[in-house]
This record gives structure tokens, C-alpha cells and sequence, in this order.
């Protein structure tokens, strides 16, 4: 299959990556996964969105512009035919001798490749089990960025712990889990966590929250404990690859009924809906 370097199409054995690069060295960079349905990019303006936002954030300037970029991830979609699965894009800050201020001039560097997925249909029926572990990333989480091993902790902790995801928390105040996004129903209502500098602000989530208040649901922005995550009627988490799955267990104590609660249910199938399934 073939990898977009910077604005050439390579395949995978012709890939060169320099020692250099920052991102190698310092985490020095940031990246989007996106969802290809049916050939095609879902949600293409909010990942582009994010990625400016970030790119602008980090003070990493895009090798090109997002027209030119959607249209390069088009040709790669197109070039590897795939149909169902996702995107991988990271953009670096380049490659120097390693020294902590920003090259000059900076040439930043594009990689980007596509994977074949299927929907996670099996989990989202059953639903998976969650622990909590206490969210020790920095404070700008709103940035996508390659600096993740705050996240690869959590998700081992909580894989350790035979659980398939971990749910953040900073000193009991839930943010999100570690590639996912959180939230609980609770008396009707949806509630998570604010789009603030603590959470990455999740594609999926935003998708899911405009769902529920077209579907007359009502909905808390605000952050709710692991007290309230326990005592909930209904959990589940959101993501790219995830869609919207639920949270049977938290910490080997069952959330609600122990399977995906009714609120969980209408949101799936109103997804489904939005994506032609
Ligand atoms: N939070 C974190 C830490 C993530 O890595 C992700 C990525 O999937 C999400 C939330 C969900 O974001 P999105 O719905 O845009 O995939």
C-alpha cells in the first residue's frame, strides 16, 4: 500500500524516516486519525479544523494547504482503494541535530498512511470494561500531539488491570480515557466533560452531542466524578475508531444495567444512521 510523504505517494519500502526527526526525538509534533466510510473521509472539515487548530497551537506550520491536503488524502484513499477503515497523518517539526529550539528555517515533515478497518460491532454490543486511573498528562490536551505516554500508561495500566480502556481522572474529576472520549447518562441526562484544555476535543463526541440534542436529549457539559461515573445509569465512550461504545464495567463494578442502557442504544443507531448504515 502506498504512504503520502510530505506531497509524494511511496510504497511502504521506499519510506525514509531521518534519525533527526523531531518527532523521533522530542515527540515534537501532531497528528489526525481520520474514519473512511464507504471510500470516503467522514467528518473531513472537523479534523481539518482540529489539525489548524493545533498545527497554529504547537507553532507547526502546515507543509500545505487543507485543500491541498484533503485532496492528497483523497488520491491515497483512492491509490490503496480502500473503502473501510482509517487515515493516519502526522506532521513533525522536521528533522535537525537534536537541540531543544525550533530548527531555523523549520520544514516541517508530512507522513501519512491509510489502514483497513472494519466497524467494532462486537464491542459495541457487548460493550467493554473500563479502570480508572488518575490523568497525569500536561495541561494541553486539546492539542492532537505525538506526545502520548501519559495515554500509553493509562491504556497499559487499565489493560493490566483486564480492563480494554482506561478513563482519566484528575484527582477524581473525570477528563477522558486514553484514546477515547467519556460520557455518562444519569436520570436522562448525557453529561461530559467540557470541550476545555483537558480533554481532546473529540470529532466523535462533538457528532454525538449534536445527536442527542436533535433527538430532544438533554445534555451537561461539565465535569462529573468517578463517584458519579460509578453511580451512573449508563456509560460509554466515543472515538474515531470506536464509534460509540459502551462501558459495561468500571474498576469490576457494573455500571448501570451491565449491558448498553436505552439512552446508549438511540445514539448508536442515530450514528449508524448519519454514516448510511
Ligand atoms: N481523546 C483522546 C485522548 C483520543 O486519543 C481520541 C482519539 O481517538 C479521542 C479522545 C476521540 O477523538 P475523535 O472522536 O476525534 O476520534
Amino acid at each position: 500500500s502506498y504512504y503520502l510523504q510530505d506531497e509524494r505517494f511511496l510504497p511502504k519500502e521506499e519510506v525514509r524516516i531521518s534519525p533527526d526527526d523531531r518527532g523521533y526525538y522530542f515527540g515534537d509534533g501532531f497528528y489526525e486519525v481520520f474514519r473512511v466510510y464507504n471510500g470516503k473521509l467522514y467528518e473531513p472539515e472537523a479534523h481539518f479544523a482540529r489539525l489548524t487548530r493545533t498545527s497554529e497551537g504547537i507553532r507547526i506550520p502546515l507543509p500545505y494547504g487543507i485543500e491541498e491536503l484533503h485532496a492528497k488524502l483523497k488520491e491515497l484513499i483512492a491509490l490503496n482503494s480502500l473503502s473501510e477503515g482509517t487515515v493516519y497523518l502526522q506532521i513533525t517539526r522536521g528533522s535537525a541535530p537534536r537541540a531543544q529550539p525550533f530548527p531555523a528555517p523549520a520544514r516541517p515533515f508530512l507522513h501519512a498512511y491509510t489502514k483497513p478497518l472494519e466497524r467494532p460491532l462486537a464491542a459495541m454490543e457487548a460493550g467493554i470494561r473500563a479502570a480508572t486511573v488518575e490523568d497525569i498528562r500536561w495541561l494541553r490536551c486539546d492539542y492532537k500531539t505525538l506526545n502520548l505516554l501519559g495515554n500509553v500508561l493509562a491504556k497499559q495500566q487499565a489493560l493490566d488491570a483486564g480492563a480494554e480502556e482506561a478513563i482519566l481522572h484528575r484527582s477524581g474529576s473525570v477528563t477522558e480515557c486514553s484514546a477515547s472520549n467519556v460520557m455518562i447518562v444519569k436520570d436522562g441526562i448525557i453529561v461530559t466533560h467540557p470541550a476545555d484544555n483537558l480533554i481532546l476535543h473529540g470529532v466523535t463526541r462533538a457528532v454525538v452531542l449534536r445527536l442527542a440534542r436533535a433527538a430532544e436529549l438533554s445534555v451537561e457539559e461539565r465535569p462529573f466524578t468517578v463517584e458519579e461515573l460509578r453511580e451512573a445509569d449508563e456509560a460509554f465512550i466515543t472515538g474515531t475508531t470506536v464509534e460509540i461504545t459502551p462501558v459495561v464495567s468500571v474498576d469490576g463494578r457494573t455500571i448501570g444495567s451491565g449491558s448498553a442502557g436505552p439512552v446508549t442504544r438511540r445514539l448508536q443507531r442515530d450514528f449508524a444512521a448519519s454514516i448510511g448504515q
